[in-house]
């Protein structure tokens, strides 16, 4: 892999650093100014020949192609209940503890703050993963999913955020006010090819790239990494965004954030590609119906089969118990996650379950 340091060039509107500069790449021009980026010291490089993420014209696809989708007699019931849910409610919210302010500043560590938000401490770098503090995870603040806790930490309880990485642009994951607050204390992002607009528009600088492509961040380097998901905001123009999961690499710790997944053979792949991660984020929740959900998350025994693709030394479970997206008891991937990593002999230590709030360090 080669290194160049990033073109700085701070009078410059936009400007496509030397590492991302190649012809054939999809416009990826979207790096901004670095003036702000202060002490941040910034290279990024392509891979020599990465694959890059499939596509059909201007949609980006799965390695295993499109997602089956099953018929109106499945859907419809599912939406009129999900609809029905997000008016009265349900219980089966994940436990919260209170945060330790000193133990989430440990280096390393990782605070659980909610959902796929994730507080990650590592090699002197401190960024958050898929940030989300609403109240719901929608387009419009009365309606759609609402939390079932409050975020483990407050946005104005947080360090210093170095950067941040957006997995893809469902609200659960891409959350525009809190990129906005994020943003204006200077936190840089990095996401999927084509985020840039909604990063943006929400005041924030985005470094966007393909799956095999990274990034450096400080002293470590970001790197965009398959997922199998789908992308779309509204019920048109649906996968003109990329989604991707992050391997954030340092000097002395791999950590992985799986964004939204299906299973596939991506975990497999990337064990070959990095070697031993230290903490992989796996999401465990968001499973039925099957018919729908099967492609584009994981259950609870399928995030076990990825953690032993994986090999991890940690496995850390996500995406549960802070937003009631499907059908099954908000309370129960845990439970099913637990189950079957003993199953495994992946013990308490090996598969993290933790409270929203509780720090571990790693
Ligand atoms: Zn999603």
């Amino acid at each position: 892999m080669s290194r160049h340091p990033a073109t700085r060039n701070p009078g410059a509107l936009r400007h496509r650093p030397d590492c991302l500069s190649s012809a054939d790449r999809h416009n990826v021009d979207r790096v901004r100014p670095l003036a702000l980026l202060g002490a941040l010291v910034m290279a990024c490089s392509s891979l020599a020949a990465h694959a890059g993420a499939p596509r059909d014209g201007d949609v980006f696809t799965n390695p295993a192609g499109s997602r089956p989708w099953p018929g109106p007699d499945v859907t419809l019931p599912f939406f009129a209940r999900k609809t029905w849910t997000s008016l009265v409610g349900r219980d089966g919210a994940a436990p919260r503890v209170p945060y330790d302010r000193a133990a989430m500043l440990e280096n390393p560590s990782l605070t659980w703050i909610g959902h796929s938000t994730l507080l990650v401490r590592m090699d002197g770098v401190t960024f958050l993963t898929d940030p989300i503090f609403s109240e719901r995870a929608s387009p419009v603040s009365f309606a759609g999913p609402k939390r079932l806790v409050p975020p483990g930490v407050p946005l104005d309880a947080l360090p210093p955020i170095d950067f941040v990485t957006l997995s893809h642009d469902h609200y659960d994951h891409t959350d525009l006010a809190s990129i906005e607050a994020l943003a204006r204390h200077g936190t840089r992002f990095v996401a999927g090819l084509e985020m840039g607009d909604l990063v943006r528009a929400a005041g924030g600088e985005v470094v966007e790239l393909d799956w095999g492509e990274s990034v450096q961040m400080g002293a470590v380097r970001v790197h965009c990494v398959p997922a199998q998901h789908f992308s779309g905001r509204s019920i048109v123009g649906n996968g003109r965004r990329l989604w991707a999961g992050w391997v954030v690499e340092g000097p002395t710790r791999r950590f992985y954030h799986a964004g939204d997944t299906g299973y596939f053979d991506g975990f497999r792949a990337l064990r070959e590609r990095f070697g031993q991660i230290d903490v992989a984020a796996l999401p465990i929740g968001a499973y039925e119906p099957a018919e729908i959900m099967r492609f584009v998350h994981l259950d609870p025994e399928e995030a076990v089969r990825a953690a032993l693709d994986l090999g991890a030394r940690h496995t850390v479970a996500m995406h549960w118990g802070t937003f009631d997206l499907t059908d099954e008891p908000p309370d129960e991937p845990p439970r099913r996650f637990r189950a079957a990593a003993e199953a495994a002999h992946l013990g308490p230590d090996r598969a993290w379950v933790l409270a929203v709030g509780e720090t571990r360090r790693w």
